[in-house]
């Protein structure tokens, strides 16, 4: 039996939001739907934490406010262990804040917000299940109006194209700043235990959320979450070197038809699996050790060269074919690294000997005959162009992703054959011509999955159904303290020495660009 109701677990929970997301309502909904499980949000507000660790003036124009405190925190994660020094700022806060409030209070330390993965993962080592990430999504388009707005109303101006480009700029810095612990909320926000439609119902989403954390017994997974579990399960499957990618499909009537992951294609169907008998031996490139499609953009890469040298292009006296093969060695992994980091020669993905997982789910389909038409495909990963074509000529209707693909061209390829299913709300673009709908996934994550949704006590010995009362429920899972007390401390412990380092650099750059500007 739990003890009385004052002595419940703290919980945190992680807010992670793109430039332009308003997660004051989420805020606002969040303290209203955990007083009804008699808890108190504290609320951390990373950006002000940022401001008087670094000394950020009070800038009145968003654009240079953003500008600043993007800086500052990348500079603060650069310059700690693992990037955890935004999120260890964070820690400071409820430490002290632990420290102030009453004993026996029941709380949820509200983080707003993370920016980058490494915030996370801190966060989950230290309080492990006493911790929620939640991802808010709003359109692009909004975000870049909200932004818009923000950036006239500092200046007392009408919005203006001028504004409009600098709205854009913020988004694509946010979404993903040069260098490895600069602000990275592309890679964060897939992260998240639970993801809330900015765009609709705000009260009714959070509520189910704080009733699946306190472990209300009769709440069940969507199709959607059932969809995206199963499509993540069917991802473990592969063996692949770079990434797990898993895809499901289920049809009008809410059955599983296809399941598919990202892995070498068998003889007679599927994929090859462990425990195949029939003769053949496992082929998969980790056996082979080789990833074909590197191997063979290295090559292509390497024959280019070779044209261009023989067309005279590359003033060079070295003629053997070695030079042409370290050349290309320096470019795509040695000295000259930085000169084709982002060069499209590195995202061609043709030539791997995996089927893609979505490609997979529609062939199991076939396989089994059964007909795709009007169906969902679920899958982990935005699809890539290749996928894309497949899943459109199948008649596939829609399309619900979690993790984004910067190397796909899906977009830009079929541009007035498919559609954002958010995006054309907004707009109200809705031609009424038939597209291939792309949909963000919201809901339970496949990782709280089994947590939110593993049996409770539902009845009592004589079949009667058990009372699920807010004031006493416990969160599920949580420990009673903090699960990892000595990673805590010296996160805390580090913030002075990280502080230190990140306002010098900060106090250095803020004067540059002022005089930049000046
Ligand atoms: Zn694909």
């Amino acid at each position: 039996m739990s003890e009385s109701n004052d002595s419940r677990p703290d919980i945190y929970i992680g807010l992670v939001g793109a430039a332009g997301t308003d997660l004051k309502s989420v805020l606002r909904e969040l303290k209203s739907q955990l007083l009804v499980v008699g808890y108190t949000v504290e609320h951390i507000k990373v950006s002000e934490l940022i401001k008087a660790a670094v000394g950020i003036p009070d800038l009145a124009d968003e654009n240079e406010r953003i500008k600043h405190h993007m800086k500052a925190g990348d500079l603060i994660r650069s310059n700690s262990a693992n990037g955890g020094g935004v999120a260890a700022l964070a820690m400071q806060a409820i430490v002290s804040t632990r420290g102030k409030t009453t004993k026996g209070k029941s709380r949820a330390f509200v983080i707003d917000s993370f920016k980058h993965p490494d915030e996370i993962e801190l966060f989950d080592r230290v309080y492990v299940r006493n911790y929620y990430t939640m991802s808010v999504h709003l359109p692009r388009i909004t975000r870049q109006k909200n932004l818009e707005i923000q950036i006239a109303k500092d200046q007392h101006q009408p919005p203006d194209p001028e504004m409009a480009m600098l709205a854009k700029q913020i988004i694509t810095d946010d979404e993903k700043s040069q260098g490895d612990k600069a602000q990275n909320v592309r890679d964060a926000f897939p992260k998240a235990d639970f993801f809330v439609n900015g765009k609709s119902d705000l009260p009714q989403q959070i509520k189910r959320f704080v009733e699946i954390v306190f472990a209300e017994p009769f709440v069940t997974p969507t199709l959607d979450e059932y969809g995206m579990f199963m499509a993540k399960g069917a991802g473990y499957r592969s063996a692949d070197l770079s990434r797990q990618v898993g895809a499901t499909i289920i049809d009008q009537n809410g059955s599983l038809i296809g399941t598919g992951c990202n892995e070498a294609p068998y003889p007679g169907g599927g994929f090859y699996v462990d425990g195949h008998s029939d003769g053949i031996d496992d082929n998969r490139d980790y056996v082979k050790q080789i990833d074909p499609n590197a191997a063979e953009i290295q090559s292509t890469f390497i024959e280019i060269v070779g044209i261009l040298r023989e067309a005279g292009h590359i003033g060079d006296t070295k003629k053997d074919k070695r030079g042409d093969v370290e050349l290309v060695d320096d470019l795509l992994q040695g000295d000259l690294k930085h000169l084709a980091r982002n060069a499209r020669i590195r995202s061609l993905i043709e030539f791997g000997r995996v089927v893609h997982a979505e490609m997979h789910a529609i062939c199991d389909a076939a396989a089994a005959g059964k007909a795709v038409r009007d169906s969902s495909l679920y899958c982990t990963t935005f699809p890539c162009h290749l996928c894309a074509k497949h899943i459109m000529a199948s008649g596939i209707a829609e399309v619900v992703y979690i993790e984004p693909y910067p190397k796909s061209l899906t977009a830009k390829l079929y541009s007035d054959e498919i559609e954002f299913a958010d995006e054309r709300r907004e707009t109200g673009n809705n031609t009424g011509q038939r597209r291939l709908v792309f949909r963000p996934f919201h809901g339970v994550s496949p990782i709280l999955f089994q947590r939110a949704f593993r049996q409770k006590k539902r009845k009592d010995s004589r079949g009667i159904l058990a009372l699920w009362d807010p004031t006493m429920a416990e969160p599920t899972d949580a420990s009673r303290t903090v699960e990892r007390p000595r990673l805590e401390t010296t996160a805390v412990n580090s913030v002075v020495r990280v502080l230190k380092k990140a306002k010098a650099k900060y106090d250095s750059w803020s004067e540059e660009s002022i005089d930049e500007e000046g």
